[in-house]
């Protein structure tokens, strides 16, 4: 099942996507889903990011693959950070290039996990119950103030740094799942998240040991090899099997 936010005739809504239309539903994501009224087709509606998270927590290095690209240890523990939801934006809206302080603007296209019920002290083998299931991110990072950026706060939390969507789907397996992230149509990213270091699970249990997650709150998985650098005017398309794609443009 696919589930989304959006917005008609000025009015946002959460809804449920069939056949390539959205259906409103009655109450939101997080509880049964109930349609409420007809169908609109895509073309007609704006999409915006599935949820209103209270926080996004991302993990530092998550793949194989990125940790022999940066020539680092595979890490024994996660490494995570924050980024504001001030940064969230939806597919199809603009990333904004800050000029004043970035000169290297990165994408990341990474798996997010989406919360669906309040979880604390969850073990893992519980975890599943409390996710509402899965969708696409793209963890825009300023790489240039990076290496001076202690736990990456300023590097990683500028408005529209974090797009999301198009929608969550509910039914996926989130440890076989094909990413390709493209850049104006070339591909610059192509992973598989059976490289992932740290599952699920794990991720999820350990946090809600430190922290409350409530609904709408997104996990980043982090991001596989092949990151690299956006300009003005570029098309960033991250599709993730059995989800779909994530689309943005920088300005
Ligand atoms: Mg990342």
């Amino acid at each position: 099942m696919k589930l989304t936010r959006f917005v008609h005739n000025s009015v946002s809504k959460y809804g449920m996507i069939d056949h390539g239309k959205v259906y409103p539903l009655a109450g939101t994501i997080f509880e049964k889903p109930i349609r409420d009224g007809l169908g609109f087709r895509l073309e007609d509606v704006r999409l915006l990011c599935p949820v209103q998270p209270s926080k996004a927590i991302c993990i530092g290095l998550n793949f194989k693959n990125h940790a022999s690209e940066l020539d680092m240890a595979i890490p024994s523990e996660p490494a995570f950070f924050m980024k504001p939801s001030s940064a969230v934006i939806g597919t199809g809206e603009s990333i904004v290039y800050p000029h004043e302080l970035v000169t290297q603007m990165d994408y990341e296209g990474e798996l997010a996990v989406v919360i669906g019920r309040r979880a604390r002290y969850i073990e893992e083998q519980d975890v599943d119950y409390y996710i509402l299931g899965y969708t696409i991110a793209n963890d825009v990072t300023a790489r240039n103030l990076q290496p001076k950026d202690g736990r990456w706060m300023i590097s990683k939390s500028f408005d529209t740094f974090l797009p999301v969507g198009p929608w969550v789907e509910t039914k996926v397996d989130p440890h076989h799942l094909e990413i390709i992230v493209k850049v104006n149509g070339t591909v610059r990213q192509r992973a598989n998240t059976d490289d992932m270091i740290f599952s699920v699970p794990r991720i999820i249990s350990y946090l809600s040991k430190v922290m409350t997650l409530n609904p709408g709150d997104l996990v980043l998985m982090g991001t596989p090899s092949g990151v690299g650098e956006l300009t003005p005017g570029d098309r960033v398309a991250i599709s993730i099997e059995g989800i779909g794609c994530l689309e943005n443009i920088v300005v």
